[in-house]
Protein backbone atom coordinates (compact mmCIF):
# COMPACT_ATOMS: atom_id res chain seq x y z
CA UNK A 1 0.00 0.00 0.00
CA UNK A 2 1.50 3.46 -0.65
CA UNK A 3 1.65 5.92 1.99
CA UNK A 4 0.02 9.02 0.24
CA UNK A 5 0.78 11.31 3.17
CA UNK A 6 4.26 11.41 1.88
CA UNK A 7 3.62 13.22 -1.47
CA UNK A 8 3.08 16.73 -1.59
CA UNK A 9 0.08 17.98 -3.95
CA UNK A 10 2.25 21.44 -4.56
CA UNK A 11 4.84 19.66 -5.77
CA UNK A 12 4.70 18.61 -9.37
CA UNK A 13 7.46 16.21 -9.19
CA UNK A 14 5.85 14.32 -5.84
CA UNK A 15 2.36 14.08 -8.09
CA UNK A 16 5.12 12.46 -11.10
CA UNK A 17 6.03 10.13 -8.61
CA UNK A 18 2.97 9.06 -6.82
CA UNK A 19 1.61 8.23 -10.32
CA UNK A 20 4.31 6.27 -11.04
CA UNK A 21 4.40 4.47 -7.90
CA UNK A 22 1.04 3.53 -7.50
CA UNK A 23 0.88 1.81 -11.17
CA UNK A 24 4.39 0.32 -10.81
CA UNK A 25 3.10 -1.34 -6.79
CA UNK A 26 0.11 -2.22 -9.17
CA UNK A 27 2.67 -4.20 -11.80
CA UNK A 28 4.83 -5.70 -9.41
CA UNK A 29 7.98 -4.69 -11.45
CA UNK A 30 11.60 -6.08 -10.22
CA UNK A 31 12.90 -3.54 -7.77
CA UNK A 32 15.77 -2.47 -9.98
CA UNK A 33 13.44 -2.06 -12.66
CA UNK A 34 11.22 0.08 -11.46
CA UNK A 35 13.66 2.35 -9.48
CA UNK A 36 15.86 3.16 -12.85
CA UNK A 37 12.99 3.80 -15.09
CA UNK A 38 11.41 6.08 -12.01
CA UNK A 39 14.44 8.76 -12.33
CA UNK A 40 15.69 10.84 -14.82
CA UNK A 41 18.88 9.71 -16.94
CA UNK A 42 20.37 12.65 -17.47
CA UNK A 43 20.25 16.03 -16.20
CA UNK A 44 21.80 19.18 -17.32
CA UNK A 45 21.83 22.60 -16.15
CA UNK A 46 22.78 26.00 -17.60
CA UNK A 47 23.50 29.23 -16.84
CA UNK A 48 23.85 31.90 -19.19
CA UNK A 49 23.88 35.95 -19.68
CA UNK A 50 21.02 37.72 -21.61
CA UNK A 51 21.45 40.89 -23.08
CA UNK A 52 18.42 43.13 -22.75
CA UNK A 53 17.51 45.76 -25.62
CA UNK A 54 18.46 48.43 -22.82
CA UNK A 55 21.99 47.26 -22.24
CA UNK A 56 20.96 45.60 -18.74
CA UNK A 57 22.66 42.25 -18.87
CA UNK A 58 21.13 39.29 -16.28
CA UNK A 59 22.30 35.38 -16.22
CA UNK A 60 19.67 32.86 -16.81
CA UNK A 61 19.04 29.44 -15.78
CA UNK A 62 17.65 26.96 -17.83
CA UNK A 63 17.39 23.00 -17.84
CA UNK A 64 17.12 20.34 -20.33
CA UNK A 65 16.59 16.97 -18.52
CA UNK A 66 16.23 13.29 -20.55
CA UNK A 67 13.87 11.00 -18.62
CA UNK A 68 14.35 8.63 -20.34
CA UNK A 69 15.87 7.22 -23.85
CA UNK A 70 15.09 3.23 -23.58
CA UNK A 71 12.75 3.42 -26.50
CA UNK A 72 14.37 6.03 -28.66
CA UNK A 73 15.60 9.59 -28.55
CA UNK A 74 14.04 11.86 -25.76
CA UNK A 75 11.51 14.09 -26.73
CA UNK A 76 9.58 16.91 -24.99
CA UNK A 77 9.22 20.65 -24.71
CA UNK A 78 11.29 23.61 -24.48
CA UNK A 79 8.93 26.35 -21.60
CA UNK A 80 10.05 29.67 -20.83
CA UNK A 81 7.95 30.72 -17.70
CA UNK A 82 9.14 32.26 -14.35
CA UNK A 83 7.89 29.11 -12.18
CA UNK A 84 10.11 27.01 -13.69
CA UNK A 85 13.06 24.78 -11.92
CA UNK A 86 15.01 21.42 -12.37
CA UNK A 87 11.99 19.32 -10.45
CA UNK A 88 9.14 20.73 -12.82
CA UNK A 89 11.83 19.93 -15.51
CA UNK A 90 11.81 16.47 -14.24
CA UNK A 91 8.15 15.86 -13.79
CA UNK A 92 7.25 17.36 -17.04
CA UNK A 93 10.43 15.08 -18.48
CA UNK A 94 9.04 12.13 -17.32
CA UNK A 95 5.26 12.80 -18.06
CA UNK A 96 6.45 12.84 -21.68
CA UNK A 97 8.12 9.25 -21.15
CA UNK A 98 4.88 7.85 -20.37
CA UNK A 99 3.02 9.49 -22.81
CA UNK A 100 5.30 8.65 -25.95
CA UNK A 101 5.05 5.35 -24.70
CA UNK A 102 0.79 5.03 -23.42
CA UNK A 103 0.92 5.47 -27.75
CA UNK A 104 3.15 3.46 -28.33
CA UNK A 105 5.46 6.31 -30.32
CA UNK A 106 9.36 5.55 -30.51
CA UNK A 107 10.75 8.08 -28.11
CA UNK A 108 11.69 9.04 -24.61
CA UNK A 109 10.67 11.53 -22.17
CA UNK A 110 12.34 14.97 -21.90
CA UNK A 111 11.82 18.23 -20.91
CA UNK A 112 13.59 21.61 -21.17
CA UNK A 113 13.21 25.19 -19.56
CA UNK A 114 14.25 28.39 -18.77
CA UNK A 115 13.24 30.63 -15.43
CA UNK A 116 12.69 33.71 -17.20
CA UNK A 117 8.84 35.79 -17.70
CA UNK A 118 9.11 36.09 -21.42
CA UNK A 119 5.55 37.91 -21.82
CA UNK A 120 7.64 40.92 -20.60
CA UNK A 121 9.94 40.91 -23.31
CA UNK A 122 10.81 41.60 -27.26
CA UNK A 123 10.97 40.06 -29.80
CA UNK A 124 14.96 40.54 -30.06
CA UNK A 125 14.86 39.40 -26.40
CA UNK A 126 13.16 36.27 -26.79
CA UNK A 127 15.32 35.36 -29.98
CA UNK A 128 17.94 35.91 -28.12
CA UNK A 129 17.24 33.73 -25.10
CA UNK A 130 16.38 30.90 -27.12
CA UNK A 131 19.48 31.09 -28.81
CA UNK A 132 21.71 31.17 -26.30
CA UNK A 133 19.81 28.12 -24.31
CA UNK A 134 19.87 26.15 -26.78
CA UNK A 135 23.65 26.76 -27.94
CA UNK A 136 23.98 25.43 -24.10
CA UNK A 137 21.95 22.39 -24.53
CA UNK A 138 23.21 21.71 -28.50
CA UNK A 139 25.80 18.98 -26.89
CA UNK A 140 22.79 16.66 -25.71
CA UNK A 141 20.15 17.00 -28.43
CA UNK A 142 19.68 16.15 -32.03
CA UNK A 143 17.35 14.35 -34.40
CA UNK A 144 18.44 10.69 -32.96
CA UNK A 145 19.27 12.02 -29.30
CA UNK A 146 16.43 14.41 -27.99
CA UNK A 147 14.52 16.67 -29.91
CA UNK A 148 12.76 19.33 -28.33
CA UNK A 149 9.39 20.98 -29.54
CA UNK A 150 7.20 23.67 -28.20
CA UNK A 151 5.84 23.98 -25.00
CA UNK A 152 4.48 27.54 -22.39
CA UNK A 153 4.92 30.32 -24.17
CA UNK A 154 7.06 28.73 -26.87
CA UNK A 155 5.86 28.53 -30.76
CA UNK A 156 6.79 28.19 -34.39
CA UNK A 157 9.18 30.93 -34.64
CA UNK A 158 10.96 29.97 -31.45
CA UNK A 159 11.47 26.35 -32.87
CA UNK A 160 12.61 27.99 -36.28
CA UNK A 161 15.47 29.53 -34.31
CA UNK A 162 16.41 26.65 -32.39
CA UNK A 163 17.12 25.14 -36.11
CA UNK A 164 18.84 27.68 -36.80
CA UNK A 165 20.86 27.65 -33.77
CA UNK A 166 21.32 24.06 -33.85
CA UNK A 167 22.43 24.34 -37.34
CA UNK A 168 25.02 26.91 -36.34
CA UNK A 169 26.49 24.30 -33.97
CA UNK A 170 26.67 21.60 -36.33
CA UNK A 171 27.85 23.78 -40.02
CA UNK A 172 24.79 22.26 -41.86
CA UNK A 173 20.83 22.67 -41.74
CA UNK A 174 19.61 20.36 -39.66
CA UNK A 175 15.73 20.63 -39.24
CA UNK A 176 14.96 17.30 -37.96
CA UNK A 177 16.65 18.27 -34.85
CA UNK A 178 13.01 19.65 -33.28
CA UNK A 179 9.68 19.47 -33.93
CA UNK A 180 6.82 22.30 -33.90
CA UNK A 181 8.37 24.61 -36.53
CA UNK A 182 7.38 26.78 -39.62
CA UNK A 183 6.03 24.64 -42.70
CA UNK A 184 8.83 26.51 -44.69
CA UNK A 185 11.42 24.97 -42.85
CA UNK A 186 10.34 21.21 -42.82
CA UNK A 187 7.04 21.83 -40.50
CA UNK A 188 4.36 19.51 -40.35
CA UNK A 189 0.66 20.50 -41.60
CA UNK A 190 -1.74 19.70 -39.22
CA UNK A 191 1.09 20.30 -35.94
CA UNK A 192 -0.06 23.68 -34.88
CA UNK A 193 -3.45 21.98 -33.73
CA UNK A 194 -2.22 18.78 -33.33
CA UNK A 195 -2.79 19.04 -29.36
CA UNK A 196 -5.92 20.05 -29.37
CA UNK A 197 -7.39 18.14 -32.32
CA UNK A 198 -5.88 15.30 -30.66
CA UNK A 199 -8.24 16.12 -27.45
CA UNK A 200 -10.95 16.26 -29.58
CA UNK A 201 -11.07 13.11 -30.85
CA UNK A 202 -10.22 11.36 -26.96
CA UNK A 203 -13.17 13.29 -25.93
CA UNK A 204 -15.16 12.06 -28.49
CA UNK A 205 -14.24 8.60 -27.17
CA UNK A 206 -14.58 9.26 -23.61
CA UNK A 207 -18.33 11.14 -24.34
CA UNK A 208 -19.00 7.39 -26.18
CA UNK A 209 -18.28 5.50 -22.79
CA UNK A 210 -20.27 7.09 -20.75
CA UNK A 211 -23.04 8.38 -23.39
CA UNK A 212 -22.88 12.07 -23.32
CA UNK A 213 -23.39 13.66 -26.61
CA UNK A 214 -21.17 16.25 -27.69
CA UNK A 215 -23.86 18.22 -29.71
CA UNK A 216 -25.05 21.28 -27.92
CA UNK A 217 -23.04 20.23 -25.02
CA UNK A 218 -21.55 22.88 -22.50
CA UNK A 219 -17.49 22.80 -22.89
CA UNK A 220 -15.03 24.86 -20.35
CA UNK A 221 -11.67 25.46 -21.30
CA UNK A 222 -8.83 26.97 -18.85
CA UNK A 223 -5.82 28.44 -20.84
CA UNK A 224 -6.14 30.23 -24.32
CA UNK A 225 -2.29 29.57 -25.68
CA UNK A 226 -2.10 26.83 -28.42
CA UNK A 227 -3.54 24.14 -26.83
CA UNK A 228 -6.78 26.06 -25.14
CA UNK A 229 -7.73 28.37 -27.92
CA UNK A 230 -7.94 25.56 -30.42
CA UNK A 231 -9.62 23.17 -28.58
CA UNK A 232 -12.23 25.82 -28.12
CA UNK A 233 -12.25 26.64 -31.54
CA UNK A 234 -12.33 23.29 -32.95
CA UNK A 235 -15.17 22.25 -30.72
CA UNK A 236 -17.20 25.59 -30.94
CA UNK A 237 -17.11 24.77 -34.85
CA UNK A 238 -17.97 21.06 -34.30
CA UNK A 239 -21.16 22.35 -32.29
CA UNK A 240 -20.87 22.56 -28.36
CA UNK A 241 -21.41 25.18 -26.89
CA UNK A 242 -17.93 26.75 -25.29
CA UNK A 243 -19.31 28.72 -21.53
CA UNK A 244 -16.21 29.46 -20.33
CA UNK A 245 -13.03 30.13 -21.42
CA UNK A 246 -9.88 32.06 -19.29
CA UNK A 247 -5.98 32.60 -19.55
CA UNK A 248 -3.82 33.77 -16.93
CA UNK A 249 -5.70 37.00 -16.34
CA UNK A 250 -8.80 35.88 -15.47
CA UNK A 251 -11.82 33.53 -16.94
CA UNK A 252 -15.14 34.60 -18.83
CA UNK A 253 -18.52 33.07 -18.11
CA UNK A 254 -21.56 32.95 -20.70
CA UNK A 255 -24.08 30.40 -20.28
CA UNK A 256 -25.42 30.62 -23.97
CA UNK A 257 -21.83 30.24 -25.42
CA UNK A 258 -18.37 32.27 -26.47
CA UNK A 259 -17.23 32.67 -30.07
CA UNK A 260 -13.78 31.50 -29.44
CA UNK A 261 -12.29 33.54 -32.24
CA UNK A 262 -14.33 36.79 -31.37
CA UNK A 263 -12.57 36.45 -27.49
CA UNK A 264 -9.02 35.68 -29.13
CA UNK A 265 -9.49 39.33 -31.07
CA UNK A 266 -10.81 41.00 -27.73
CA UNK A 267 -7.74 39.18 -26.64
CA UNK A 268 -5.68 40.58 -29.28
CA UNK A 269 -6.72 44.33 -29.59
CA UNK A 270 -7.03 45.12 -26.47
CA UNK A 271 -4.45 43.01 -24.46
CA UNK A 272 -6.96 41.85 -21.46
CA UNK A 273 -9.14 38.78 -21.70
CA UNK A 274 -11.55 39.99 -19.08
CA UNK A 275 -12.86 42.75 -20.62
CA UNK A 276 -14.71 40.95 -23.15
CA UNK A 277 -17.97 42.75 -23.44
CA UNK A 278 -20.69 39.40 -23.97
CA UNK A 279 -19.35 37.32 -20.91
CA UNK A 280 -19.31 37.75 -17.02
CA UNK A 281 -16.25 37.54 -15.36
CA UNK A 282 -14.25 34.79 -13.39
CA UNK A 283 -11.46 33.63 -11.45
CA UNK A 284 -9.86 30.72 -12.59
CA UNK A 285 -11.13 29.03 -9.87
CA UNK A 286 -14.67 29.67 -10.32
CA UNK A 287 -14.02 28.70 -14.28
CA UNK A 288 -13.13 25.04 -12.76
CA UNK A 289 -16.25 24.99 -10.99
CA UNK A 290 -18.83 26.32 -13.53
CA UNK A 291 -21.50 23.93 -14.79
CA UNK A 292 -20.84 22.16 -18.07
CA UNK A 293 -20.66 18.33 -19.46
CA UNK A 294 -16.60 18.79 -20.62
CA UNK A 295 -13.75 20.51 -19.18
CA UNK A 296 -9.99 21.16 -20.85
CA UNK A 297 -7.86 22.19 -18.66
CA UNK A 298 -5.45 23.91 -20.85
CA UNK A 299 -2.96 26.10 -18.83
CA UNK A 300 -0.50 24.75 -16.00
CA UNK A 301 0.29 22.11 -13.64
CA UNK A 302 -1.34 21.79 -10.34
CA UNK A 303 -5.47 22.94 -11.00
CA UNK A 304 -7.34 20.60 -9.64
CA UNK A 305 -6.79 19.69 -6.65
CA UNK A 306 -8.19 18.36 -2.69
CA UNK A 307 -9.89 21.77 -1.96
CA UNK A 308 -11.77 22.11 -5.40
CA UNK A 309 -12.37 18.29 -7.24
CA UNK A 310 -15.65 18.02 -4.94
CA UNK A 311 -16.71 21.49 -6.68
CA UNK A 312 -15.99 20.33 -9.98
CA UNK A 313 -19.24 19.76 -11.93
CA UNK A 314 -18.27 18.43 -15.38
CA UNK A 315 -18.85 15.06 -16.20
CA UNK A 316 -15.65 14.51 -18.57
CA UNK A 317 -12.40 16.32 -17.88
CA UNK A 318 -9.59 16.35 -20.85
CA UNK A 319 -6.39 16.95 -19.77
CA UNK A 320 -5.01 20.04 -22.57
CA UNK A 321 -2.25 20.76 -19.87
CA UNK A 322 0.04 18.35 -18.33
CA UNK A 323 -0.38 17.63 -14.63
CA UNK A 324 -3.48 19.73 -14.20
CA UNK A 325 -5.35 17.19 -11.36
CA UNK A 326 -3.60 15.83 -8.34
CA UNK A 327 -3.86 12.00 -7.70
CA UNK A 328 -5.56 13.05 -4.53
CA UNK A 329 -8.50 14.85 -7.06
CA UNK A 330 -7.78 11.32 -9.45
CA UNK A 331 -10.25 10.21 -5.97
CA UNK A 332 -12.58 12.30 -5.30
CA UNK A 333 -13.31 12.23 -9.25
CA UNK A 334 -13.39 8.98 -9.49
CA UNK A 335 -15.60 8.70 -5.96
CA UNK A 336 -18.12 11.10 -8.23
CA UNK A 337 -18.17 9.58 -11.34
CA UNK A 338 -16.23 12.02 -13.41
CA UNK A 339 -14.32 10.90 -16.38
CA UNK A 340 -11.25 11.94 -16.51
CA UNK A 341 -8.93 11.19 -19.57
CA UNK A 342 -4.80 12.02 -17.98
CA UNK A 343 -2.64 14.17 -19.87
CA UNK A 344 -0.20 11.22 -21.24
CA UNK A 345 -3.44 9.94 -23.44
CA UNK A 346 -5.34 13.37 -23.60
CA UNK A 347 -2.95 15.49 -25.42
CA UNK A 348 -0.69 12.96 -26.83
CA UNK A 349 -1.93 14.55 -30.23
CA UNK A 350 0.83 17.31 -30.16
CA UNK A 351 3.78 14.61 -29.66
CA UNK A 352 2.15 12.05 -32.01
CA UNK A 353 1.91 14.72 -35.14
CA UNK A 354 5.79 15.64 -33.79
CA UNK A 355 6.77 12.03 -34.22
CA UNK A 356 5.03 12.14 -37.58
CA UNK A 357 6.95 15.48 -38.34
CA UNK A 358 10.54 14.24 -37.85
CA UNK A 359 9.49 10.74 -39.58
CA UNK A 360 8.90 13.36 -42.50
CA UNK A 361 12.36 15.14 -42.16
CA UNK A 362 13.97 11.54 -42.01
CA UNK A 363 12.66 10.24 -45.24
CA UNK A 364 12.63 13.92 -46.90
CA UNK A 365 8.70 13.71 -47.59
CA UNK A 366 5.93 15.60 -47.05
CA UNK A 367 2.11 14.15 -46.00
CA UNK A 368 -1.12 15.22 -46.24
CA UNK A 369 -2.72 17.40 -43.39
CA UNK A 370 -5.71 14.78 -44.34
CA UNK A 371 -3.36 11.89 -43.81
CA UNK A 372 -1.94 13.44 -40.97
CA UNK A 373 -4.97 13.27 -39.09
CA UNK A 374 -6.18 10.51 -40.11
CA UNK A 375 -3.48 8.52 -38.78
CA UNK A 376 -3.34 11.21 -35.54
CA UNK A 377 -6.97 9.74 -35.36
CA UNK A 378 -6.03 5.93 -35.15
CA UNK A 379 -2.92 6.26 -32.61
CA UNK A 380 -5.00 8.10 -30.35
CA UNK A 381 -8.45 6.09 -30.88
CA UNK A 382 -6.56 2.54 -30.40
CA UNK A 383 -4.64 4.13 -27.37
CA UNK A 384 -7.67 5.46 -26.09
CA UNK A 385 -9.30 1.61 -26.34
CA UNK A 386 -6.81 0.18 -24.60
CA UNK A 387 -6.14 2.10 -21.77
CA UNK A 388 -10.54 1.83 -21.39
CA UNK A 389 -9.85 -1.71 -21.25
CA UNK A 390 -7.04 -1.94 -18.37
CA UNK A 391 -9.47 0.67 -16.34
CA UNK A 392 -12.37 -1.56 -17.18
CA UNK A 393 -10.45 -4.81 -16.15
CA UNK A 394 -8.64 -3.84 -13.02
CA UNK A 395 -11.47 -1.27 -12.12
CA UNK A 396 -9.17 1.70 -11.40
CA UNK A 397 -8.86 5.33 -13.30
CA UNK A 398 -8.07 6.21 -16.55
CA UNK A 399 -4.46 7.40 -15.33
CA UNK A 400 -3.35 4.35 -13.14
CA UNK A 401 -4.34 2.37 -16.38
CA UNK A 402 -2.65 4.74 -18.61
CA UNK A 403 0.78 4.36 -16.42
CA UNK A 404 0.23 0.24 -16.17
CA UNK A 405 0.67 0.34 -19.70
CA UNK A 406 2.97 3.04 -20.68
CA UNK A 407 5.17 1.76 -17.30
CA UNK A 408 4.88 -1.81 -18.39
CA UNK A 409 6.23 -0.89 -22.31
CA UNK A 410 9.55 0.77 -20.83
CA UNK A 411 9.85 -1.36 -18.12
CA UNK A 412 9.92 -4.13 -21.18
CA UNK A 413 12.50 -2.22 -22.92
CA UNK A 414 14.55 -1.88 -20.04
CA UNK A 415 14.13 -5.83 -18.94
CA UNK A 416 15.22 -6.88 -23.12
CA UNK A 417 18.07 -4.14 -23.01
CA UNK A 418 19.74 -5.51 -19.83
CA UNK A 419 22.50 -3.38 -17.96
CA UNK A 420 25.62 -2.06 -19.62
CA UNK A 421 28.12 -3.42 -19.38
P1 LIG B 1 0.77 28.55 -24.31
O1 LIG B 1 1.92 29.32 -23.78
O2 LIG B 1 0.49 28.60 -25.76
O3 LIG B 1 -0.57 28.97 -23.53
C1 LIG B 1 -0.71 28.91 -22.15
C2 LIG B 1 -2.03 29.56 -21.78
O4 LIG B 1 -2.30 29.35 -20.39
C3 LIG B 1 -2.05 31.07 -22.00
O5 LIG B 1 -3.32 31.47 -22.47
C4 LIG B 1 -1.82 31.62 -20.60
O6 LIG B 1 -2.34 32.93 -20.42
C5 LIG B 1 -2.59 30.61 -19.79
N1 LIG B 1 -2.17 30.54 -18.40
C6 LIG B 1 -0.92 30.59 -17.88
N2 LIG B 1 -0.97 30.50 -16.54
C7 LIG B 1 -2.28 30.38 -16.21
C8 LIG B 1 -2.98 30.26 -14.99
N3 LIG B 1 -2.31 30.24 -13.83
N4 LIG B 1 -4.33 30.13 -15.04
C9 LIG B 1 -4.98 30.15 -16.21
N5 LIG B 1 -4.38 30.28 -17.39
C10 LIG B 1 -3.05 30.40 -17.40
O7 LIG B 1 1.01 27.03 -23.83
P2 LIG B 1 0.43 25.70 -24.49
O8 LIG B 1 1.43 25.20 -25.45
O9 LIG B 1 -0.98 25.91 -24.91
O10 LIG B 1 0.50 24.71 -23.23
C11 LIG B 1 -0.54 24.65 -22.26
C12 LIG B 1 -0.44 23.34 -21.51
O11 LIG B 1 -0.54 22.25 -22.43
C13 LIG B 1 0.87 23.11 -20.75
O12 LIG B 1 0.62 22.34 -19.60
C14 LIG B 1 1.69 22.29 -21.73
O13 LIG B 1 2.71 21.55 -21.09
C15 LIG B 1 0.61 21.41 -22.29
N6 LIG B 1 0.89 20.81 -23.59
C16 LIG B 1 1.23 21.55 -24.66
C17 LIG B 1 1.48 20.94 -25.89
C18 LIG B 1 1.77 21.72 -27.13
O14 LIG B 1 1.82 21.10 -28.21
N7 LIG B 1 1.95 23.03 -27.08
C19 LIG B 1 1.39 19.54 -26.00
C20 LIG B 1 1.02 18.80 -24.88
C21 LIG B 1 0.77 19.45 -23.68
Amino acid sequence: MIDKSRYDESKPLDMHNLQFDVAAAKLNLEPWIAAKIKQPRRELTVSFPLRYDDGRIELLTGYRVQHNTLRGPGKGGIRFHPQVDLDEVRALAGWMTWKCAVVDIPFGGAKGGVTCDPTTMSLAEKERLTRRYIWEISPIIGPEQDIPAPDVNTDAQVMAWVVDTYSVFKSYTCNSVVTGKPLSIGGSLGRLKATSQGCVYVLAEAARAVGLNLDGCRVVVQGMGNVGYHAAEILHDAGAVVVGMSNVQGGLYNPGGLDPRRVLEHFQVTGDITTYPEAQAVTNQELLELPCEVLIPAALEGQIGRSNAERVQAKIIVEGANGPTSPFADDILYDKGVFVVPDILANAGGVTVSYFEWVQNLQKLFWTEDDVNQKLRDILVRSFGEVHAVARQEKINMRTAAYMLAIGRVAEAKRVRGIFP
